[in-house]
């Protein structure tokens, strides 16, 4: 039967054991009189929310009793919590942004997922079209993760880290927080006074900002009327980001694929054969000369294909964040150090510091203990802790409770008893 996947009453139950030991661990949000909490239960469809909360103890005694899939609060403040959305009181919202390898297009993703047309049967790997060959679009999905979703995850984090501290100026110390959100991402929480009452136009702004969106050439230095001065790969904001994008675009992309961009004869030549003319001059002196070092020509065509490098280099650089969630003012996001239902990992909050070292597979697992009989019907092979588990097909296997648990959350087993 389709609904044994995943086992939800043993998933519940050992939920349940779980945060009857660590409820008391899960420190509440700050200024939780003003947050808004809701939760979904395993097996259930409806999510309990306008929940509101007096106090911590009042908020872990809810945790112990309730033990649930999946658990949020608001990203903002309300003067009256537990209202409907009308009466709420909206009074400021943390920023917040959310990367999840859901919204990558990686080859790994080939690898792991899956999807199937519910209306005619076709399947596919990776994510599924927006519409299917028979014209509909609902499609069952299996979606699993890797070292790579997440090291790619971990990535655009760090990126957007750098954005928020060096071009924005929020404090590491006072003002982020960073939480691995239990499955293919991480959340950042922005908690600061100047950005508290920002609109969603406003959150749009710096949305725009970290993606890099409007960036031109021509004003951040690649223009070849440009009077030249100082370098500017070490320039504050998008101009020494931009610079540096390019940079690292022209030192790490493979000559095939520089002459696949059908750029101008001479600039394809300069990028290819003497690409380390190019990186010198740009590390050097001025993102003008670079272009002066193409020679006259066709300075349009030349100022296009400066574009066209930018353009490319700067979806590099930018962090891969999901706009919606940062512009939605009215946001729940995921409760840090509560448990993920689709994994059984914890949401945990990382120090900025140990964020480059942190790994997921070892440092969220929350079940260490004990072990479990499934009958698998599909698995790819996963690294949980120190060992590898899988890939696994119609079989049943004894494995730590961890995995057991992650296999289910995932659907893709049920208890073999
Ligand atoms: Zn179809
Ligand atoms: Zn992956």
């Amino acid at each position: 039967m389709e609904s044994d996947w995943g086992s939800p009453g043993f998933i519940a139950e050992q939920f349940h054991r779980w945060y009857q030991s660590n409820s008391r661990t899960i420190p509440a949000p700050t200024e939780i009189r003003m947050r808004e909490f809701a939760f979904l239960q395993f097996g259930g469809k409806t999510m309990f929310r306008h929940i509101g909360f007096p106090d911590e103890s009042a908020f872990r005694r809810y945790l112990t009793e309730n033990s649930p899939a999946h658990s949020y609060h608001s990203s903002c403040y309300y003067t009256h919590p537990e209202s409907d959305m009308a009466g709420k009181g909206w009074s400021g919202a943390d920023l917040v942004f959310d990367i999840d390898a859901d919204h990558f297009d990686l080859p790994c993703q080939h690898e792991h997922d899956k999807w199937k047309c519910k209306n005619c049967g076709e399947e596919g790997t990776g994510k599924p079209p927006e519409i299917c060959k028979c014209g509909k679009a609902a499609f069952e999905e299996e979606t699993w993760l890797c070292e790579r979703c997440l090291q790619a995850a971990k990535y655009e984090t760090q990126k957007l880290l750098d954005i928020l501290i060096q071009d924005l100026g929020f404090s590491p110390a006072n003002d982020l927080v960073v939480n691995f959100s239990g499955n293919r991402g991480y959340h950042v929480h922005v908690r600061n006074q100047r950005i508290r009452n920002l609109d969603q136009s406003g959150r749009r702004e710096i949305v725009d900002y970290i993606l890099g969106t409007g960036i031109k050439s021509e004003y951040l230095g690649f223009n070849p009327r440009s009077k030249g001065g100082r370098p500017t790969l070490a320039d504050e904001g998008w101009r020494g980001r931009a610079g540096r994008a390019v940079y690292d675009f022209i030192a790490s992309t493979p000559p095939e694929e520089i002459k696949a961009m059908k750029l101008g004869r001479k600039i394809t030549s300069l990028l290819v054969n003497e690409r380390d003319k190019a990186l010198a001059i740009l590390e050097e002196s001025h993102p003008s000369l670079l272009l002066k070092a193409v020679g006259v020509g066709d300075e349009e065509r030349l100022m296009a294909d400066i574009e066209k490098i930018m353009e490319m280099a700067v979806k590099e650089q930018a962090a891969d964040i999901d706009t919606v969630v940062t512009t939605d003012i009215h946001r729940l996001i995921r409760l840090p150090n509560t448990l993920h239902g689709k994994t059984g990992w914890q949401v945990q909050t990382i120090k900025l510091d140990s964020l480059p070292d942190y790994d997921p597979l070892i440092s969220a697992i929350a079940f260490r203990t004990g072990e479990a009989k499934v009958y698998v019907r599909h698995a790819p092979k996963v690294r949980i802790g120190d060992a590898e588990y899988g890939p696994y097909t119609q079989e049943s296997v004894t494995v730590p409770l961890a995995t057991a648990i992650f296999l289910l959350c995932k659907k893709g087993a049920k208890i073999d008893k």
